[in-house]
């Protein structure tokens, strides 16, 4: 029988009633013939209390803790999924990441699947089981800790499933009903892209746009996944949502298909470093070990041999960021006589595979903002995507400005 990937987000799975209509849809795909592999997040909101309950006991804490607690959410919910299709007549029953098992490497917090042996929920679909429901998000390591696979990581345990079971197909269910040009919660004039590319996407993701976890696109593209988001709440229909696909399959590719946005970014600069050779890497070694995610960087021009080094960094890694920092002065590898952290940034970038063919997009992302009054601290570009950080306060207008300038109201 084929296998098909359903995950299910939180929003998707929050009350029972939701559980209930969530198992309606795979009991339709069980009557079409499939197996089904179920994939769910936590109901919508616990992941969020489970970490600020984290941060209150321990702000710099344990990793290894942190995925116990947080993945609990998962556990729940995928027991909630079995029974709710039990009662509906259908042999179902939940697997947590540690029983399938879903091995993952010891990166607590941010573990990556290395392997999913098949054999245990293929022998029961051989024995007449017709949904096995999986608890997202989480793993196990090699030493038998549970991990977590980074937030919104349950849309790459369904991804990761799909691949392993070779399915024909990964529906990712949420609260949007496709792929936006923008988060539809920014603009109305948002509109639904009926295919996009893997690799558009996966920038879109990695800049913001959290419809999707990176991760989760990355891998869809490696194993080419059959990778669709659809709504858990309109009618069921058979084309629906978007589907993310190679960029052989797209007929005429957008020179912006999609504008992203991150409030969760944060700006620090060290104040006047020593500019010698090697200082980059005294800095960044440092927030490297200390499992920072450094994104962009800028190194201002030298006097009198010192300089300014600014980077940006996810908003709740600053504290590890100061902290390997410090110590970095502290033992004499770097100098510096101030770390500012400016929280209230936010990153805006466009993205579109037309851009390796069309010039100017910059100058027109750049004028449209100053046209606005908005101010750019820093910019990032590569191959389809420009970047910039701008106040954050600045950030729902420099998004719907930039939609606007970009035409995307009129996108297909
Ligand atoms: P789930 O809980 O189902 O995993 P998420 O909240 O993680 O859902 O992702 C869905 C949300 O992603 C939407 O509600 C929307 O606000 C946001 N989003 C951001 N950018 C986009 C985009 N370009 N298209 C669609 N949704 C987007
Ligand atoms: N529950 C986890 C989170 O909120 C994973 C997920 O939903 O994908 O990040
Ligand atoms: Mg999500």
């Amino acid at each position: 029988m084929p296998v098909l990937v359903m995950k299910f987000g939180g929003t998707s799975v929050a009350s029972l009633d939701k559980i209930k209509s969530a198992a309606k849809r795979v009991a339709l795909e069980v009557s079409a013939g499939h197996s089904v592999i179920v994939i769910v997040s936590a109901m919508a909101g616990k992941t969020n209390e489970l970490v600020q309950w984290v941060n209150e006991t321990s702000p710099l804490y344990d990793a290894r803790e942190y995925d116990a607690i947080v993945s609990s959410g998962e556990n729940v919910t995928a027991g909630l999924m079995a029974l709710t299709l039990q009662e509906m007549d259908i042999p179902a029953r939940s697997w947590q990441g540690w029983q399938v098992p879903v091995k993952t490497s010891s990166a607590h917090s941010s573990a990556r699947i290395e392997e999913i042996p098949t054999e245990n929920i293929m022998t029961k679909f051989n024995e007449g089981m017709r949904v096995a429901i999986v608890a997202g998000f989480q793993g196990v390591s090699e030493t038998g800790r549970v991990t977590t696979l980074g937030r919104g990581g349950s849309d790459t345990t369904a991804v990761a499933f799909a691949a392993a079971f070779e399915a024909t197909r990964c529906d990712i269910y949420t609260d949007v009903d496709g792929i936006y040009t923008t988060d539809p919660r920014i603009t109305e004039k948002a509109r639904k892209l009926n295919k996009i590319s893997f690799e558009e996407m996966l920038e879109l993701a990695s800049l913001g746009a959290k419809v999707l976890q990176t991760r989760s696109v990355e891998m869809a593209m490696r194993f080419n996944v059959k990778l669709r988001v659809l709504s858990s709440f309109d009618n069921p229909e058979p084309n629906a949502g978007t589907l993310v696909c190679s960029e052989e399959e797209i007929m005429e590719s957008n020179v912006v298909s999609g504008i992203a946005h991150s409030r969760d970014e944060a700006k620090m600069t060290l104040i006047s470093v020593a500019d010698r050779p090697g200082i980059a890497a005294a800095i960044f070694g440092p927030l490297s070990e200390a499992g920072v995610n450094v994104d962009m960087i800028i190194q201002n021009i030298a006097e009198e041999g010192r300089t300014d080094m600014t980077f940006s960094c996810p908003t709740d890694q600053v504290l590890r960021a100061e902290k390997a920092l410090n110590s970095a002065k502290d033992e004499g590898e770097i100098n510096f006589t101030q770390l500012v952290a400016d929280t209230n940034v936010a990153k805006i970038s466009a993205v579109g595979i037309g851009m390796r063919s069309q010039s100017g997009v910059a100058a027109k992302m750049f004028r449209t903002l100053s046209n606005e009054g908005i101010n750019i601290k820093v910019i990032a570009t590569s191959e389809i995507k420009i970047s910039v950080l701008v106040d954050r306060k600045y950030m729902e207008l420099a998004v719907q400005s930039l939609h606007d300038a970009f035409d995307l109201e009129k996108i297909t």
